[in-house]
């Protein structure tokens, strides 16, 4: 193996050693397949192809300074491909198939989990395809569960580092009672343009507004919104976006700290109330936000350039349990043998 630059790692594609496969064929799921094969031959009319019937999921693993391999709240990653599948009518994967598969893949692929000291990580990628043809809109009856693995550096580089968002009306990314609140493909390809002028713009991502009114926070592209508010963590409940298990997992620790937890609609305007607005997922776990601009408006929201210290507490608090610094009351890891 080629030695890795763990110090220099982005966020991007890179070969492991294995990935792993399952395929449901007649009705059920086969066994765990390894293989070194980057390539899935499947039949060109495959409903993932043409129809969109694809879920994926985003999980870390995370070596500690004691040696040991953690990959965090993977039954929870279980559960929500369980609900895209719902959603999309995908067959499910049952949750030990899931964890059999993430266990599997990370062991077999142990040397690309970077060391403790480099602050990267090990992403893991589930993915659920419908690989049987179609060409009458109906679900596939062969699907392909697979993962890859690569190792990731951290999202800040340069350290947690405060970034811009940019409220855009013209776009949605997601209907109000459609895909939103499920891990599906077809969410990221409706986000690209509306990303990619947010990036020329000089902005790191697009804050979402409700679909139907377009007077509510709904999220980013990728990741969950919340705010601090005096003592509260703030975050907002929509039908059309997605449940993030960070998001989740701060909110615990929120309350934890003594913090009230709101969950609730989020006026546009109540902006400019909050004290830390941050964005969240597992990429970053958090991405603290400088400032908000509202392009339809030409205004702006402006949190101060250092990261809020709430947004850093809880970071440090989350990631402190995903290394196995902190103590980890809620079993949210598991440890890799
Ligand atoms: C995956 C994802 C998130 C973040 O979820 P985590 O479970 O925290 O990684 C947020 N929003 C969208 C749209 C996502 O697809």
């Amino acid at each position: 193996m080629e030695t890795i630059d763990w110090k220099n790692l982005g966020f991007g594609y890179s070969k492991a050693d294995y990935n792993v496969r399952s395929w449901y064929r007649n009705g059920q799921w086969g066994e765990i397949e390894v293989t070194t094969d980057e390539h899935v031959t499947m039949h060109i009319g495959a409903t993932c192809l043409h129809y969109g019937q694809e879920s994926f999921e985003g999980i870390k693993a995370f070596r500690g300074q004691d040696g040991k391999i953690r990959v965090f709240r993977m039954d929870e990653n279980a559960k929500r491909m369980q609900r895209s599948a719902q959603g999309i009518m995908l067959a499910e994967v049952p949750t030990s198939l899931f964890i059999d598969a993430v266990k599997k893949v990370v062991k077999l692929n142990e040397a690309f989990v970077p060391p403790f000291d480099s602050g990267a990580s090990l992403y893991i990628r589930p993915l659920l395809i419908g690989t049987g043809p179609q060409i009458g809109v109906k679900p596939a009856e062969e699907y392909l569960f697979t993962i890859i693995v690569m190792p990731v550096g951290p999202y800040f580089k340069e350290g947690f580092k405060a970034t811009d968002l940019v409220i855009y009306r013209e776009y949605d990314r997601a209907a109000p009672l459609g895909t939103g609140k499920i891990k599906v493909g077809g969410n990221y390809a409706a986000s690209m343009v509306a990303g990619q002028r947010a990036h020329q713009e000089g902005f790191s991502a697009v804050l979402y507004l409700d679909a139907r009114e377009k007077k509510y926070i709904d999220e980013c592209g990728p990741a969950n919104f919340f705010a601090i508010k005096g003592n509260s963590y703030v975050t907002p409940r929509s039908e059309s976006i997605l449940p993030s298990i960070t998001n989740m997992s701060l909110r615990q620790l929120a309350a934890d700290m003594g913090m009230k937890i709101e969950e609730r609609q989020i006026p546009v305007e109540e902006l400019s109330e909050f004290d830390e607005v941050g964005a969240c997922g597992t990429a970053a776990v958090i991405s603290p936000i400088k400032r908000i601009y509202d392009a339809d408006h030409d205004k702006e929201y402006l949190y101060g350039s250092e990261p809020g210290k709430v947004s850093v507490q809880l970071y440090e608090k989350l990631q402190g349990i995903q290394y196995g610094l902190e103590p980890d009351p809620y079993n949210w890891t598991t440890i890799i043998e």
